[in-house]
């Protein structure tokens, strides 16, 4: 693994503290990205690694924005965390299929629903390919099979924005992907910071790919300013990563293709440590 002196120094102070904790986003970071969500799977072995990971880490967490069950069901394994819908849910490891969701977004299911049931009637038609999913807590609203993935995310946004907004609902973008959400102040960043906190974490590394990861790098930031938890936040790059990404990272994995060798050498490092 060719890191920077740095960066290697860094990783190796992280890793030399405990209890210590592995979280990672998974499309674009554990996944290459797929036409759509259904198609994507796993770089092979990484759910092996991750579950090896389980012996040197006290928590091992997938983080992301599918549901808590869909995440699981990409990664596969029943001994790690799961904290899905951007982190308004979790699934515990060992505790069966139970989906712990925050109780303040539960409200906002029914106003979600109606957004996306207007969203299939008007613009189905007229995007072949947009693929809107109900993801119960959120809604997802993909654009990246369509014709004119730019035009059809203006599209979205034009119709969706207003009536979402109206319901009292948040509308973020992703990777050509429209989201609706809880007008909750609950992200990647604050769902991490809990897991972290309530666990008692001394260290903790995040991978992730896009704009709602640098919710957590931030979050492990300020852990790290406030002397809480040595943060170490790693930025993986891909085309469509947004500018911010990499400046928002300690360290920049260049492509999804170095995380298998990256994970095999923090691996290596936590055993050894
Ligand atoms: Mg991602």
């Amino acid at each position: 693994m060719e890191l920077s002196n740095a960066a290697e120094a860094r990783l190796r102070a992280t890793l030399a503290r405990c209890p210590r904790g592995l979280f990672t986003d998974i499309d674009g970071t554990l996944s290459p990205i797929a036409p759509t969500p259904e198609a994507a799977a796993l770089l092979p072995g990484v759910a092996n690694l991750l579950a090896q990971a389980g012996e040197s880490f006290d928590v091992v967490a997938a983080v992301s924005g599918r549901a808590a069950t869909d995440a699981r069901r990409m990664v596969g394994l029943d001994q790690i965390m799961y904290i899905g819908n951007h982190g308004l849910e979790r699934i515990a490891p060992f505790d069966g299929p139970d989906v712990q969701a925050v109780p303040a977004a539960l409200p906002y299911v029914a106003a979600i629903q109606a957004v996306l049931h207007q969203a299939r009637a008007v613009l189905l038609p007229r995007w072949p390919g947009m693929i809107i999913e109900d993801k119960g807590v959120t809604g997802s609203i993909h654009v990246r099979a369509t014709a004119d993935p730019a035009a059809a995310e203006a599209a979205v946004l034009a119709l969706v924005t207003p009536a979402a907004t109206a319901r009292g609902l948040r509308v973020t973008r992703g990777k050509m992907v429209v989201e609706l959400r809880p007008p909750l102040t609950i992200d990647k960043g604050t769902s991490i910071t809990e897991v972290i906190e309530k666990r008692g974490l001394q260290a903790a590394l995040y991978l992730g790919d896009d704009r709602t990861d640098i919710d957590a790098f931030q979050a492990l930031r300020r852990l790290t300013a406030a002397g809480t938890c040595a943060g170490l936040a790693v930025a993986v790059l891909h085309p469509e990563a947004p500018m911010d990404l990499a400046h928002a990272a300690d360290i920049v994995l260049p492509s999804i293709a170095q995380v298998p060798t990256f994970l095999r050498h923090v691996l290596h490092l936590a055993t050894a440590v």
